[in-house]
């Protein structure tokens, strides 16, 4: 189980789906051949000997004084989705989640970075053929403009609107937030918009120590070498590439903890100045 501490928060994953994915699904320059050479640094960490970038989906849980806040729900089960490897799961999330001591009904608060669909989808479940909110004494709290963006046409007919974050609205179970909001204490909102308008990743900090859960500003680690590789699913890369390398400079070889919403392996690191630039230097957990 991947778990870290920061001060008094812990943060937990608890994982839907891992493996290893060709570097095109993500970036239109990482053919093996490319991650191998430019991101040598990065093999038997998050790349593979193949050259194929180590990834995850998960929902990263942060434990603060009497506060549990789950950041991001994955993909869901029974869900009919367009991407055959994540069509109708039925995968033993709820299970891996109790199994790590969690209890659904006892989350104070779910953040989703942004309302892409590998981040809404056990904000409900499927129960007697309605979707049912999968947390139904937490509040859902959304950034605003990502709200208002998603749910404006032409995307308020994407079926994840429908199944994962229209039930919990009508539940009147939903926050919308500011960018920068303070979620409890030690927990706040990041804004790191471009790969969604109202994109947010979620800083901690405690006793002198600090970490940052990415979201998907950043997809993988190879985006602390390249901020200038954007993803196929940026909505708006010159600002998604300008959030990372701010990032990136505002950050190198400082104690910030970076935690990767999708980054396999080790799943987190620092980044650290090389002769060859920026890389992100594993970090325990
Ligand atoms: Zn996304
Ligand atoms: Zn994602």
């Amino acid at each position: 189980m991947y778990s870290w501490t920061v001060g008094d928060i812990t943060v937990t994953s608890v994982i839907e789906v891992e493996g290893s994915a060709p570097g095109t699904f993500l970036f239109d320059e990482a053919t093996p051949e490319v991650v191998l050479d430019r991101h040598g640094w990065a093999r038997g960490s998050y790349v593979d000997d193949a050259g194929r970038l180590l990834t995850r989906v998960q929902a990263l849980v942060i434990r603060s004084a009497d506060t549990t806040i789950v950041v991001d729900t994955c993909i869901g089960n029974d869900k009919e989705r367009d991407v055959p490897a994540w069509n109708q799961l039925q995968l033993p999330f709820l299970d891996r989640f109790r199994a790590a001591g969690f209890d659904p009904l006892a989350v104070d608060a779910v953040v989703c970075t942004h309302l892409h669909v590998d981040h809404v989808g056990w904000n409900t479940m499927l129960v007697d053929g309605e979707w049912r909110p999968t947390f139904p004494d937490s509040r859902y709290l959304f950034a605003g403009p990502e709200y208002r963006h998603w749910s404006a046409e032409p995307h308020c007919h994407r079926p994840e609107h429908d199944d994962s974050i229209a039930p919990v609205v009508a539940a009147g179970l939903v926050d919308l937030v500011d960018v920068d909001a303070e979620v409890a204490p030690g927990v706040t909102l990041v804004p790191t918009p471009g790969h969604t308008p109202g994109h947010c990743s979620v800083r901690l900090d405690s006793d002198g120590a600090a970490a940052l859960i990415t979201g998907d500003f950043m997809h993988h680690p190879v985006q602390v070498a390249s901020p200038e590789w954007c993803s196929r699913f940026d909505v708006d890369r010159t600002r998604s590439e300008q959030t990372r390398r701010e990032f990136v400079e505002a950050h190198a070889d400082d104690e910030l903890l970076l935690i990767g919403t999708h980054f396999g392996g080790p799943c987190s690191g620092r980044i650290v100045t090389t002769d060859d630039g920026h890389v992100l230097e594993p970090a325990a957990t």
